[in-house]
């Protein structure tokens, strides 16, 4: 929505390489133009690359913050630095899917940098700790005016009552969320003790999934999913080389363990 409100040809977005597929894939269905600023290390976001980026024709900022799919984060000094130099008609879009698996206290929290001047908006979605991926259900935080527009563009009845039921009860459910994050938190201790004793580089994660280095994505991913295990080969967000591997459940990580200790052997 935010893509057709503000992109048409000759006007362009800002996002990073290596960041969602949806940021390109919204901006060329709008028929704008694409500002692919590098990354800092080859995985994280360089704000000062994205804000040095932006031209008279930058409508749109794209941030994914933790990055999918590498899970990394940009700081609150970076973040700060970066909303100082973009100029007040381009929106900023922090697309914070996974905010509540954040646990380094440098973290921004964009919902604190609201105020009438900026085109600010903060992105999030109960398809990821709330698990609700099915139900199509998020929200968006931006000044009235902005938020106007996206009611003028959006399809009536875009979320479904049944949809606003299951959210609801998602933000009541407290102990579900708390429970999540636990589980979270002891799959990527155990998951990332399991990459070193097999040699696999990972990039450090800030949300529930990590991109690690397997040498031929593709092939592992064809070799996991035949064992019945369901990871992402990750060529198509330009790393041929790695897997993005989803924190699961105690029994499912060790099986994902086993299977890909099992892939990489038989790979060698
Ligand atoms: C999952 C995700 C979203 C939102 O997904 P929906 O299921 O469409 O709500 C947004 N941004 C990123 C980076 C995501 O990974």
């Amino acid at each position: 929505l935010l893509a057709f409100l503000y992109l048409r040809p000759g006007l362009n977005s800002v996002y990073s390489e290596h960041s969602f597929a949806i940021y390109p894939l919204a901006t060329a269905a709008a028929g704008g133009e694409h500002r692919v600023a590098k990354t800092s290390d080859g995985f994280s976001h360089d704000l000062d690359a994205m804000a040095a980026a932006i031209d008279a024709n930058t409508r749109i900022v794209f941030l994914g913050n933790p990055n999918n799919p590498t899970g990394t984060i940009y700081r609150r000094a970076e973040w700060k630095r970066f909303l100082e130099r973009v100029p007040e008609n381009v929106v900023i879009v922090a697309d914070e899917a996974y905010f509540e698996f954040v646990r380094d206290p440098q973290y921004p929290d964009s919902m604190e940098d609201h105020d009438d001047r900026r085109l600010l908006i903060t992105l999030r979605t109960f398809s990821k700790i709330f698990g609700l991926a099915g139900m199509r259900v998020g929200y968006a935080v931006a000044r009235p005016d902005m938020i106007q527009m996206l009611h003028n563009v959006r399809q009536p009845f875009n979320v479904t009552s049944l949809a606003q039921v299951a959210a609801i009860a998602g933000m009541d459910d407290r102990a579900h969320i708390a429970r999540t994050l636990q589980v979270n938190a002891d799959g990527m201790t155990y998951l990332e003790r399991e990459f070193v004793r097999l040699k696999l580089p990972f990039v450090p994660s800030h949300a529930n999934f990590f991109l690690v280095d397997v040498g031929d994505g593709r092939a592992v991913y064809d070799k996991l999913l035949r064992k019945g295990v369901i990871v992402r080969p990750m060529h198509g967000y330009g790393y041929p080389r790695h897997v993005r591997i989803s924190v699961g459940l105690p029994e499912e990580n060790r099986r994902l363990v086993a299977m890909l200790a099992e892939a990489m052997g038989a790979q060698s």
